[in-house]
């Protein structure tokens, strides 16, 4: 249940996402988390899913079709920075930040353009919604990225929003960490 982010990240989508939402894959990649998203929200739910490259939106429309879950999400090519042109009000958002696997791992997430997703992601978040943003510190620019989220969401008001950081404690220095951001 807590061995790695992607997994407690998953929990959470179970925990939270009730059929007919609206959801957010913020980063499709491969499209394990669309797939998940698009499985909870169900037929009158929707998903929307973004990546800036070509190769992630196809892999995940692949995996979409092979399971014959591609009903109910819209993937769309651009950065997740551009949220806001596409969907009005979201219940859940999911980063999972990094690089692409099996893939060029030069291209990657990177500090303003996460820190300016997430703060669009959470303009567009529903009461009792929840942004689950999970954070490698391993790839080049990783650690600066999620220093950069934690500042920017130093801002927010305790009495709307609860944010909460994870972190495995006996585990190396630069092990993923998870951030939770939960309008009250
Ligand atoms: N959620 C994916 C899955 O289940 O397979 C894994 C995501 S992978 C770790 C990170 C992805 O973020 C890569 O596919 C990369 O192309 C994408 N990415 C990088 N910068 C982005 C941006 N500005 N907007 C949207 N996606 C971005």
């Amino acid at each position: 249940m807590l061995n790695n982010v992607v997994e407690i990240a998953r929990q959470y989508m179970s925990l939270t996402i009730k059929e007919g939402d609206t959801v957010l894959d913020a980063t499709c990649g491969n499209g394990y988390d669309t797939l998940f998203l698009s499985q909870l929200v169900g037929s009158s739910g929707s998903v929307y899913a973004f990546d800036i490259q070509k190769e992630a939106i196809e892999r995940t429309k692949r995996l979409l079709s092979e399971n014959e879950c591609d009903r109910n999400v819209s993937l769309i090519l651009d950065s997740h920075e551009n949220i806001g042109r596409y969907v009005k009000s979201i219940q859940f958002a999911v980063f999972n930040l990094g690089y692409l696997p099996n893939s060029d791992k030069s291209i990657v997430t990177h500090a303003e353009s996460t820190v300016n997703a997430v703060s669009a992601a959470i303009q567009l978040l529903n009461s009792a919604g929840l942004i689950v943003v999970c954070c490698y510190l391993g790839h080049t620019g990783g650690i600066t990225e999620f220093e950069s989220l934690l500042e920017s969401l130093n801002k927010y008001d305790c009495d709307c929003y609860n944010i909460v950081v994870l972190k495995h404690l006996i585990r190396h220095d630069d092990a993923p960490r998870m951030i939770l951001i939960e309008k009250k």
